[in-house]
């Protein structure tokens, strides 16, 4: 509530309840004595002009009925005003109606200027919006289309004023936008080609706003999905190059090695060789994993769906790690034999070997590596468990990026590219799951995988003694 200058409330700021009587009849008299005290002086008038003819009540009378005449005119100049301002001019006078009407002539140029204020704003407003590259949709709560850019004719076909008022799925129809907007779940975003352009990929974000209304925003991300597989490619065809030289490199390395080891010629050779040797491997393991990683990538959506024996695969295994282990290590299994999944063998076989692997390379000797496989309320898990040398908490949300070693020097010397993980989570993506990694410095490392209840198929006790 604002105040007047003496902390009075002042008329414009009235709280919507009236105020105390007491106050308001004393604010009336404040406004109207001089009124009331002109209104006496003139019937004393009139009653002094009456008494010359010998009716002084008369003269009141006539004096009253010509105030009360000039009081109807102005009520009705008012009303004209109020019900077309420019088609009258509200008289220069002074007194109690002098003061109303100035009072409402300077309600009107306020009025005016907030007007011209918010229209010169809403301007704007429309002007940066229509400006926008990306198209904005204000949307109802059920998806009903009240307001939208120009961006959003050119990305998503919507026209004026055809268009207002119809729902946003009816306009963009591909399943993925239609799942994402029944499904209320706007924390991410989704892609879809546009309705215009199928050549023209965009991703759409729904931002809830204001009371049940909903903010659509499509953006053209063909670009960027234009040069990333176009760095894919890159990184494919490099890694696919590169593997003849050094599968040749490696093969005379090795016809060489034996003959360093009897040849005395040879002989101050022997170091350098194995070294080269070794390093040969270590660049054909990055050349595999940068393939496999980018062959995952590319067929993010497809997948050889069969029916894959878990069980069966991960004892497998688990029976080559063991060489990788040499006997260092204590492997705990609880395999259920009865749960299989749906998906892709090489994508399986890519999740397990790398966990199983880093558990062996991270965990030093006499430790204890526990594979779990095993039906879950929401599917089943996979998981790998590790005695080893734990991660800090600062590093697990960064452990799935390329490259990114916690040890640069302990992951080379044990053989890592620095890839697994990433290849892992790839790999998990085409089975609609995640990795959970949770770990303690020097206490030990969980890696688990759950697969959703789509993907598991968990087999009757008959049918496995069968198999
Ligand atoms: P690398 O080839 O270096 O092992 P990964 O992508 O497989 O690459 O793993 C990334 C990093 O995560 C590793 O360098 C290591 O620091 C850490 N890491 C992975 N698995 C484990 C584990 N079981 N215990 C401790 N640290 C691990």
């Amino acid at each position: 509530m604002t105040s007047g200058p003496e902390g009075s409330p002042t008329p414009a700021a009235a709280p919507p309840v009236a105020p105390p009587p007491p106050r308001l009849m004393g604010r009336i008299w404040q406004v109207g004595r001089f009124e009331l005290l002109k209104l006496a002086l003139l019937a004393l008038v009139g009653a002094g002009v009456g008494r010359i003819f010998g009716r002084p009540l008369a003269g009141t009378c006539v004096v009253l009925f010509l105030l009360l005449l000039s009081n109807l005119r102005h009520l009705a100049i008012l009303r004209v005003w109020l019900a077309t301002p420019k088609s009258v001019q509200l008289p220069d006078i002074g007194g109690l109606w002098g003061e109303n009407y100035n009072a409402l002539l300077e309600m009107q140029r306020k009025n005016r200027k907030n007007k011209k204020k918010l229209t010169l704003m809403l301007a704007e407003y429309q002007a940066s919006t229509a400006a926008l590259p990306d198209a904005a949709v204000v949307l109802g709560e059920r998806g009903q289309i009240a307001w939208f850019n120009q961006a959003a004719n050119t990305l998503l076909g919507l026209r004026a004023p055809q268009d207002t008022g119809l729902r946003i799925t009816y306009l963009i129809r591909h399943p993925a936008f239609t799942e994402y907007f029944v499904s209320g779940d706007f924390d991410r975003e989704v892609e879809a080609p546009s309705p215009v352009n199928r050549a023209k990929q965009l991703s759409l974000r729904i931002i809830p706003y204001g009371s049940n209304q909903l903010l659509l925003i499509a953006r053209d991300v063909s670009e960027l999905r234009r040069l990333e597989t176009a760095r894919r490619d890159f990184v494919a065809n490099a890694s696919h190059e590169l593997r003849t030289p050094l599968t040749v490199l490696r093969g005379y390395l090795e016809m060489m090695e034996p003959e360093a080891q009897h040849s005395n010629a040879l002989g101050p050779w022997r170091g350098p060789l194995l070294e080269m040797r070794n390093q040969a491997a270590r660049m054909e393991s990055l050349v595999t994993d940068m393939l496999k990683l980018a062959r995952l990538e590319a067929d993010s959506l497809s997948m050889k769906d069969t029916r894959l024996d878990v069980p069966r695969l991960i004892q497998r295994l688990v029976e080559d790690t063991k060489t990788l282990s040499r006997g260092e290590h204590r492997f705990e299994l609880h395999i259920d034999p009865r749960v299989m999944l749906i998906g892709g063998e090489a994508e399986l076989v890519s999740i397990v070997t790398n966990l199983l692997s880093n558990a062996v390379r991270y965990t030093p000797a006499g430790g204890v590596i526990a594979v779990r496989w095993e039906p879950v309320p929401e599917g089943a898990r996979f998981s790998v468990a590790d005695s080893g040398v734990g991660i800090a908490p600062e590093d697990i949300p960064r452990l799935t990026e390329r490259f990114y070693r916690v040890d640069v020097a302990r992951s080379r010397a044990s053989g890592g590219t620095g890839l697994g993980l990433s290849i892992v989570k790839h790999a998990l993506e085409h089975y609609d799951s995640r990795l959970e990694i949770r770990s303690e410095l020097g206490v030990g490392s969980t890696f688990s995988c759950r697969f959703p209840p789509h993907r598991v198929h968990v087999e009757t006790a008959e049918a496995v003694s069968q198999g």
